[in-house]
């Protein structure tokens, strides 16, 4: 999402954080590029104006160009300032059960897929969902909804003889309490633009369903035009939240970054492709530091914690405590942090490491390690005491490394342990006071 931006902003930022010694000049030129990378980026002028002004004062406000780490800190008001842009602390869906959600939008802007979407969202949460068609104009579009609801095992209504939208959206809520479903999406009519027809019948459908959430679904790869379209929109239907969708592809951003400011509504999901499961809650913090390259940590952890063994890491904490810890144990550690993906996967989430190539070099070193623990007896593994010259010499023929590399292991390793004895012994405070000295 939002390669050339990220691309554009990381490299402003990158020269700042080389730089010793913060000026008012390499300052301003910093900001110049990030508001260019704005710009290019199709974010609304205003939007981007308003941004670096703010950014400056910040600057200015914190003396930052005193300060000891002055690119840090620029890089953290900069992603305080887009997160604040994108619509900090929005929640995302109405509690309400039963849920009443009105989708609207244009024709062709992803509005059927997303009522599609929604409800696979909500079923996983547990609600049993049903979509509603309110299209009389395009019965295609009735079907395209009823068979995504059936991929999806959804339930589905629609009423293919009616011309009256409120009528139906009456008789679906109807039919919802009789199949005890709890959350009712309303995929209503879309025009090629917004017309007052639409809008009213849609203040029609409203005023009978009683929606907790109206959404408006726009497509995000339309720039600026989707933007004023959700300004019209919110305007006429005073909007809950906005559905952004087709951020895959080549959306620069510049709808992403306006909207919420420029309307006041805040974006709820993102679609980033046409399967039903392209469609992500959106989380303002974690699209700042993705977009400013400073990676991705939640979803890192996130991430750890899908693929670690929870068993496993409790084994590991008591063996740690214990100090008790061996060289099978090492090699189980790291077996268990390549499940977590390729090395350059989990770099590219990493601060500071996005987009770095690493030449499969840690993946070698990784593989190089474990042959070498893999070359040694169990009993060896368990007392690496016992790992005198010989015994290294053999271990290194057999991993098809040099015998400096084992050393370089073993180092390592009782460095390692060093540590956990004293963290063992006269608990953290001997190596606190130890590391103060
Ligand atoms: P509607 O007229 O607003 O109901 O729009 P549709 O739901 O029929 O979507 C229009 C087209 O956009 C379809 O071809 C969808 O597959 C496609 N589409 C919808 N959402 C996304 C998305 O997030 N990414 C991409 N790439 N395509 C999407």
């Amino acid at each position: 999402m939002f390669e050339s931006l990220t691309d554009k902003l990381s490299q402003a930022l990158r020269n700042l954080r080389g730089v010793g010694k913060l000026s008012e000049e390499n300052m301003a030129e910093a900001l110049k590029e990030v508001r260019a990378a704005l710009l290019g980026a199709d974010v609304h002028f205003k939007v981007a104006r308003e941004f670096v002004e703010r950014v400056q004062q910040q600057c200015v406000g914190r003396e930052v160009l005193k300060g000891v780490s002055p690119g840090q800190q620029i890089v953290k008001i900069i992603n305080d300032e887009l997160v604040r842009l994108l619509g900090e602390g929005a929640t995302e869906l109405s509690a309400a059960r039963p849920l009443r959600v009105l989708m609207v939008g244009l024709h062709g802007s992803g509005k059927t897929t997303s009522s599609a979407k929604l409800a696979k969202l909500l079923k996983k949460r547990g609600y049993r969902p049903m979509v509603v068609a309110c299209d009389i104009y395009r019965p295609a579009a009735i079907d395209q909804l009823e068979i995504l609801a059936k991929a999806e095992e959804v339930a589905f209504y629609a009423d293919r003889n009616s011309k009256d939208v409120p009528a139906i959206g009456a008789a679906a809520l109807e039919a919802a309490r009789e199949a005890t479903c709890d959350a009712i999406i309303f995929d209503t009519a879309g025009r090629l633009q917004i017309d007052e027809t639409l809008i009213d019948e849609v203040k029609k459908l409203r005023a009978r369903v009683q929606p907790d959430e109206v959404f408006l679904v726009a497509d995000g790869a339309l720039g600026q035009e989707a933007v004023n379209v959700a300004k019209a929109f919110n305007d006429a239907l005073q909007l809950t939240g906005l559905i952004l969708t087709k951020l895959d592809g080549d959306a620069r951003g510049g709808a992403a970054l306006s909207i919420k400011s420029i309307t006041g509504v805040p974006i709820k999901f993102v679609g980033t492709g046409e399967k039903t499961e392209n469609f992500e809650i959106f989380y303002p913090d974690r699209l700042a530091s993705r977009i400013l390259g400073m990676g991705d940590v939640v979803s890192l952890v996130e991430r750890a914690q899908e693929n670690i063994d929870q068993k496993e890491a409790e084994k590991m904490a008591e063996k740690l405590r214990k100090a008790d810890f061996n060289l099978e144990d090492f090699l189980g550690q790291m077996r268990q942090i390549k499940k977590m993906g390729s090395m350059e996967s989990i770099m590219g989430m990493l601060p500071g490491m996005n987009g770095v190539k690493l030449d499969g070099d840690a993946e070698k070193q990784m593989a190089r390690t474990e042959a070498i623990i893999l070359s040694m007896t169990p009993q060896e593994r368990r007392k690496p005491e016992l790992l005198n010259g010989s015994r290294r010499l053999r271990i290194a023929n057999g991993a098809g490394v040099k015998i400096i590399e084992v050393n370089q292991l073993m180092k390592q390793f009782q460095q390692m342990q060093k540590m956990m004895k004293m963290l063992k012994g006269g608990g953290g405070r001997k190596m606190m006071r130890q590391m103060q000295a």
